[in-house]
């Protein structure tokens, strides 16, 4: 049963278009359950009716024109209720509502299910029979799961179709839009540009090509290269390998013959499409059949074949690699944005990313708040592949992308731009006066930095220091891991900049989202797995050095403090204390003059919440990473869309945390401060200095909307919103109440653009 599902579950999903899908879904479904009919219709919320919009068995000519009002017949009833409806006799329903055209007379047992992707109905699907039986439970089951499978592919297929190509030059593409998350707040109005990571088949964007000559030899001459490498290869292994491993060899080299796989990608090509997209639609063709084959052994082919597509891809993309043209206003676009990515872009020319993966607090989207470039995450239904040069607007406040836009819709954006831009010159005066509440409360509040372009920025927003500097950023933009004399060079630079204001240096925070490409790390549980601190003591050489360079970079500057990521339990503090004390020692035993600088640990898992006055006898300070310990409190991964609905980091057991830390640092006499992303916005952080944070620490981004809206809302104020809260047990009022504490101080601006538009 199991096999079956999968079977037809990928037929569907390579299936070219979003008909070509649903005929799938009929025909097979129905062989596999042996009915006389199944049919698709599917909802529409616009119009509020469902059409039939594919069926075997029912006749042919109802299909497309047959519609049904929400709760007319059993199909409005299977989606009014959201659950199956299995009956013998369907005529004697009551909500049985005869539909002529259909021919649907003769069939008297019916089942329908509803397809339900993330919480939408999509449609219903249906299949009826002539005898008069109830259909058995396993029946009711495997349709149930069938629909459950299909409704992500549905979606996409639905999507994807929306997207409307222009039959001619005079015919203006019709708008579509797509939800994810909102990643990173603002409004970015540009063209998009695909980003695909190196040697991923999966992430080739399909485009079209007027060189069809050029393509074709840039295919064969990298065709060419792979045999080589590979002959080369079979070569070396001779005298290893035995003769049935080497034969696979010469599988391989028969298969990329000219006349083989390369004559169908040729033909690809000569439709017009540039030779990486033709490599990767006819490569997935094939690995699509081999999956499907019974055998295992054979099934086991479609490795190879991916491979050797991978292989093929990877010498095309050394020679095709200077491809980008940048236009002035930039949309990326890829499946999965990276750290690393962002690296490649040219900032002048970058004005929004979209992700099709990862959440808001992804790391990728961390970063693009404190670069300022409004970002959608988790885009999950964006037909990514079909976007280059599109015309695109990136809603970064309502997680919305908007395709094609209407001119109306571009003259709305555009006013909120312009709205945008206004209110925030109007902050650049706040940048030199301190953070001072109208009855005269000061909060200090420091900067995260990770890119050198933020650290410059960060004090043009007037930082009154860095609460978090991220150094796997640095870490991730190389090839392998950089020397002690590299790092001490990027520290330096750091400490340098922000001199004499202290700069806190987290050691490095590998794992879960983010990975170094020389230092691999693959788990089932990658937040729950090893990462941060995890990583560096079981590496000492790692850390050793890391600290080392902290301290040689901060010799006459004396600001650095150094944290640490990911601490579990004081065992964790005591050999990372140890270790930080060798490295001072050898670096004073090489004759540097540096004081020991502050030490601190970042709470960030439950485990800490309830040994913080454990931790502040031991360290200097103590910082909250909010963006983990709310996924840790939660249970909710980070990095997930799925489950982005549900990271919340005003949800009253977050807030009785993070009120307990206070409690108990100060109790030892220990300041606390907070770098998660929460400090960065507005209405958490006017919570966050009633319960007595002693610094801020957020994206240089929001700094000035933060600043601005401290200085307009008292503390006493903010201690009373926040003792009504904390009585409050649901997330989303508790935005709610804060929100509207702001507006009646008339500082609704600071909450962003968040106008509808529908
Ligand atoms: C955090 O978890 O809140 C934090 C600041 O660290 P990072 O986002 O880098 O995991
Ligand atoms: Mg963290």
């Amino acid at each position: 049963m199991l096999s079956t599902l999968r079977r037809i579950v990928q037929e569907v999903g390579a299936a070219r278009d979003l008909q070509a899908a649903l005929d799938v879904i009929v025909r097979s479904v129905r062989m596999t359950m042996c009915t006389e009919v199944c049919s698709v219709y599917l909802y529409d919320e616009d119009t509020s009716r469902y059409t039939l919009m594919a069926s075997e068995g029912l006749n042919r000519k109802a299909v497309g024109r047959v519609t049904l009002s929400r709760s007319e017949g059993l199909v409005g009833q299977v989606g009014l209720r959201e659950e199956p409806i299995n009956l013998e006799d369907a005529a004697s329903h009551p909500k049985f509502r005869y539909l002529k055209e259909t021919g649907e007379e003769r069939f008297r047992s019916f089942l329908g299910v509803p397809i339900i992707h993330q919480r939408n109905l999509l449609g219903v699907l249906v299949v009826q029979q002539n005898a008069k039986r109830r259909f058995d439970e396993s029946e009711e089951s495997f349709l149930v799961t069938m629909s459950a499978q299909l409704a992500g592919v549905i979606a996409h297929a639905e999507a994807t179709g929306s997207l409307h190509f222009p039959e001619s030059v005079h015919e203006r593409p019709r708008q579509s839009r797509f939800v994810g998350v909102a990643g990173s707040p603002g409004i970015a109005i540009g063209s998009a540009v695909v980003l695909a990571p190196p040697a991923d088949l999966s992430a080739v964007p399909d485009k079209d090509t007027d060189d069809i000559e050029g393509e074709n030899q840039a295919f064969f001459d990298a065709l060419i290269s792979v045999r080589e490498q590979m002959k080369s290869t079979a070569d070396k292994l001779a005298d290893q390998v035995p003769a049935e491993e080497q034969a696979l060899f010469d599988v391989y080299l028969r298969m990329l013959d000219d006349n083989a796989l390369g004559a169908e990608i040729a033909a690809v090509i000569n439709k017009g499409q540039w030779a990486q997209g033709a490599l990767k639609q006819v490569i997935e063709e094939h690995v699509r059949h081999f999956e499907l084959m019974e055998d295992p052994y054979l099934r086991e082919r479609a490795v190879d074949i991916r491979d050797l597509g991978r292989r093929v891809l990877s010498v095309l993309q050394q020679h095709q690699q200077d491809e980008v043209v940048w236009p002035e206003q930039a949309i990326v676009i890829s499946e999965e944005l990276t750290p690393g990515m962002l690296g490649e872009i040219p900032r002048d020319k970058l004005a929004g990313l979209v992700s099709v993966q990862g959440s808001g607090n992804s790391h990728v989207a961390i970063l693009a708040r404190a670069m300022g470039v409004p970002t959608i995450m988790g885009a999950v239904d964006l037909p990514w592949e079909r976007m280059n040069s599109r015309e695109l607007i990136v809603d970064g406040n309502l997680g919305r992308v908007y395709v094609s836009p209407s001119p109306e819709l571009l003259t709305q954006y555009r006013n909120l731009v312009h709205e945008e831009k206004a209110f925030v010159e109007g902050l650049e005066s706040l940048k030199d006066v301190p953070c001072i509440t109208p009855d005269n409360y000061r909060l200090p509040l420091w900067v995260n930095t990770g890119l050198m372009t933020d650290t410059v920025r960060s004090l043009g927003q007037g930082a009154e220091g860095v609460g978090l500097y991220r150094t796997e950023v640095p870490f991730m933009i190389r090839e392998r891991f950089p020397s002690e004399k590299e790092q001490e060079e990027i520290y330096r630079e750091q400490l340098r900049i922000f001199h004499p204001r202290p700069v806190t240096i987290r050691t490095l925070d590998i794992g879960g989202d983010k990975s170094l490409s020389y230092f691999p790390i693959k788990e089932e549980n990658p937040f729950l797995g090893w990462r941060g601190i995890r990583v560096t003591l079981d590496h000492p050489e790692i850390f050793l050095v890391q600290v080392r360079a902290m301290l040689k970079a901060s010799v006459g500057l004396d600001n650095l403090r150094i944290m640490l990521p990911m601490i579990s339990g004081v065992p964790e503090v005591e050999e990372s204390l140890y270790l930080i004390h060798r490295a001072y020692h050898e670096v004073l035993a090489e004759g540097l003059e540096i004081q020991l600088p502050p030490v601190g640990v970042m709470i960030e898992v439950p485990a800490a919440v309830y040994q913080v006055a454990d931790f502040a006898r031991r360290v200097d300070f103590l910082s909250i990473g909010s963006n983990d310990l709310t996924q840790y409190i939660l249970a909710v991964d980070r990095n997930n869309p799925r489950v982005a609905d549900l990271y919340h980091s005003f949800h009253p057991a977050v807030l009785h945390a993070l009120q307990k830390v206070v409690k108990d640092a100060h109790e030892e006499g220990k300041p606390v401060s907070i770098c998660g992303e929460m400090a960065g916005d507005p209405a958490a952080a006017v919570l966050l200095m009633a319960m007595g944070f002693d610094v801020l620490s957020m994206n240089a981004t929001n700094l000035p909307r933060v600043k601005w809206a401290l200085r307009n809302m008292p503390l006493e104020q903010a201690k009373e919103l926040l003792a009504e809260v904390m009585n409050m047990d649901n997330p989303r009022v508790i935005r709610s109440a804060v929100e509207l504490a702001l507006r009646h101080r008339g500082l609704d601006k600071v909450l962003g653009n968040r106008a509808d538009l529908n």
